[in-house]
């Protein structure tokens, strides 16, 4: 008998009264032109996702550049009326090459200036700190996040990258939620686990936004342990190792949401099979010890 099944309707993302999909698509991989995007766009919403994750720094390091991502998703927009209106929308900002990290208020406040300039768009659903900034004072981030809020241009905050305690000092001084936080979750990568990270996010009504879910491909390249047993769960609910990877993740307690980070329509489209991939306790923590590599004590 499994027990564990995936969350499948959407909910609320905390108290901001956005409602979200159980999962996202995320864009840091976002290449092409604006025809391509707009059909991953099309697949997602086929899919059910409705929550769009981005950042300015997508597209960094690609010829699309610094903000090139967060452009050609504005030029989507632009193109199809209604379509903004759709999506939850979620960006970062607090990278800013060749600077690692930077919170500095004054920093953050033009950068989210440039993102809604981007993206063409007055407000975001969600921004988050995309890495903490060990060189700004948490009490300057609030105070520059609330700034967002109170100026109507963002609806709700959340962080990236961000340790517990480093939400806990964040918190401390910021009079609204943090809703959402963005770490790295994987059978390969299953620190969250054990960190604290999603222990808080349930203790404090976060929503956990899982990044590279299947740690970038690598989960399910030929080989690996975690991806034979993923690929035998998917099958046993007419689904493939993809979806079973996704709705590993999304059976956690804290019902994580995982960001599809594929940029092939037909893939984004797929991964709403995730919702059908049931587990037992004993399934689930055997992926657990592939992914790992490492047996439970
Ligand atoms: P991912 O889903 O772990 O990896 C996606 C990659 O895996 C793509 O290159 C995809 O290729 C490939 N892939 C998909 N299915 C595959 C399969 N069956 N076999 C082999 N390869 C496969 O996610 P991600 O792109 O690394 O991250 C997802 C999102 O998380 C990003 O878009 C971004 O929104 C977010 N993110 C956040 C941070 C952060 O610091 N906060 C960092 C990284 C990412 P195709 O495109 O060809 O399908």
């Amino acid at each position: 008998m499994t027990e564990l099944v995936p969350p499948r309707q959407p909910r609320p993302l905390g108290s901001s009264g956005i409602t979200i999909s159980p999962l996202a698509w995320g864009m840091w991989r976002l290449d092409g032109d604006v025809r391509a995007v707009r059909a991953r766009i099309d697949a997602a919403l086929d899919a059910g996702i409705t929550l769009f994750d981005t950042a300015d720094i997508y597209g960094y390091g690609s010829p699309l550049g610094f903000g090139g991502a967060e452009e050609l998703l504005g030029e989507a927009f632009a193109e199809a009326p209604g379509l903004r209106e759709q999506v939850v929308l979620a960006t970062k900002g607090g990278i800013t090459p060749p600077v690692p990290y930077n919170s500095a208020a004054s920093y953050l406040a033009q950068a989210l200036e440039a993102s809604l300039r981007r993206l063409r768009t007055e407000r975001v659903e969600l921004y988050q700190i995309h890495r903490r900034d060990f060189l700004t004072h948490p009490q300057e981030v609030a105070a520059a996040l609330t700034r967002m809020v109170e100026a109507g241009k963002v609806r709700a905050l959340g962080v990236s990258n961000h340790a517990p305690a480093e939400v806990t000092a964040l918190k401390t001084f910021l009079d609204l939620p943090i809703v959402s936080t963005q770490p790295e979750f994987s059978p390969l990568r299953a620190a969250p686990l054990y960190d604290g990270t999603l222990d808080q996010a349930m203790a404090e009504g976060m929503a956990v936004l899982a990044w590279s879910p299947l740690g970038g491909g690598r989960l399910l390249a030929d080989g690996n342990p975690a991806g034979h047993l993923l690929a035998r769960q998917g099958a046993a609910f007419g689904a493939d190792a993809t979806a079973a990877a996704l709705s590993w993740l999304m059976v956690h307690p804290a019902r994580v949401i995982p960001i599809v980070g594929s940029q092939q329509p037909e893939r984004i489209r797929g991964a709403a099979a995730a919702l059908q991939v049931e587990w037992t306790r004993e399934q689930w923590y055997a992926v657990l010890q592939a992914g790992t590599g490492e047996p439970l004590p």
